[in-house]
C-alpha cells in the first residue's frame, strides 16, 4: 500500500503539468489536449489574410476569452508561455532566422502586458534566430477606446498612431497582439514600420474575434 502511494506521489511530481488547467499530462504538449478542445484552440491555427495576413490559436470568444480577460490584468507567466508555445507549433515554418518580434504597444497608461509576455514567449520559442524588439514601435497620440466603433471608424481612430522608432530594417517583422478584431490597429502599425522600410509579414495572436463580433464583445480590448 505504501509502495504504490509512494509510485502515485511520484509520478505526480514528475509528470508534466499543463499550465493552464495545471492537471498533470502525459503528452508532450505546451497545453493538454482537454484544454486545447475547451478552449477551442484550432489545430495549424485560424489563418487568415484581411486586412494583414494573420495566424490565432483559436476564436475569441468562451473559454478562451474568458481566459484572456483574466490573464490581462494578472497574467501567469506560465500560462502565457504555455500559449506562445501552442502559436509557436502553428507559425513555425513563417518565423525564417532573424525576423523580428514586434510586440504592439498600448496607447493606455495601464498597458495591457499581454502582447509582450506572449511576443517574450515566441521569441523564446523561436530559440537564437528570432528576436524580440519590442523599441520598433511607439505610440505617436492616444486613440479613443474602440469598443462601440465599427471598422471604418477603428480605421480612422487608429490611422497615424503609431511611429517606427528605427529606420530602413532589412529583417522580416511579426507584429504580436493578444487579440485581433477589426485588424484597424495592426494594420496601422505596419504601416508605421512599412513606411520606414521594414518588411513586416503579418500578425501573430492568441484570439481573433469572431466575424461580427467586434461592436457586441464588450470584454473586447478593441482591437
Ligand atoms: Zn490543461
Amino acid at each position: 500500500m505504501l509502495h504504490q502511494l509512494w509510485r502515485a506521489g511520484l509520478a505526480l511530481i514528475s509528470s508534466p503539468c499543463c499550465p493552464v488547467c495545471t492537471r498533470a499530462t502525459d503528452a508532450d504538449l505546451p497545453v493538454c489536449v482537454g484544454c486545447q478542445q475547451r478552449l477551442g484552440l484550432v489545430e495549424g491555427g485560424l489563418l487568415g489574410d484581411e486586412p494583414l495576413l494573420w495566424c490565432a490559436l483559436g476564436t475569441y470568444a468562451g473559454e478562451l476569452r474568458r481566459l484572456l480577460l483574466r490573464q490581462r490584468p494578472t497574467p501567469r507567466p506560465a500560462v502565457i508561455r504555455a500559449l506562445a508555445a501552442q502559436l509557436h507549433r502553428c507559425c513555425t515554418g513563417a518565423l525564417p532566422p532573424g525576423c523580428l518580434l514586434v510586440p504592439i504597444p498600448s496607447w493606455k497608461r495601464s498597458a495591457n502586458p499581454l502582447p509582450q509576455l506572449l511576443a517574450a514567449g515566441l521569441a523564446e520559442q523561436a530559440g537564437p534566430g528570432a528576436h524580440l524588439a519590442p523599441g520598433l514601435l511607439k505610440r505617436a497620440r492616444a486613440t479613443v477606446g474602440q469598443h462601440h466603433l465599427d471598422r471604418r471608424q477603428r480605421l480612422d481612430n487608429q490611422r497615424g498612431s503609431f511611429a517606427c522608432v528605427a529606420g530602413m530594417g532589412r529583417a522580416p517583422v511579426w507584429l504580436v497582439d493578444d487579440i485581433l478584431t477589426t485588424g484597424a490597429t495592426a494594420l496601422a502599425a505596419a504601416t508605421a514600420l512599412q513606411n520606414d522600410g521594414w518588411a513586416v509579414q503579418g500578425l501573430l495572436c492568441l484570439g481573433r474575434t469572431p466575424p461580427g463580433g467586434a461592436r457586441r464583445d464588450l470584454g473586447c480590448p478593441g482591437r
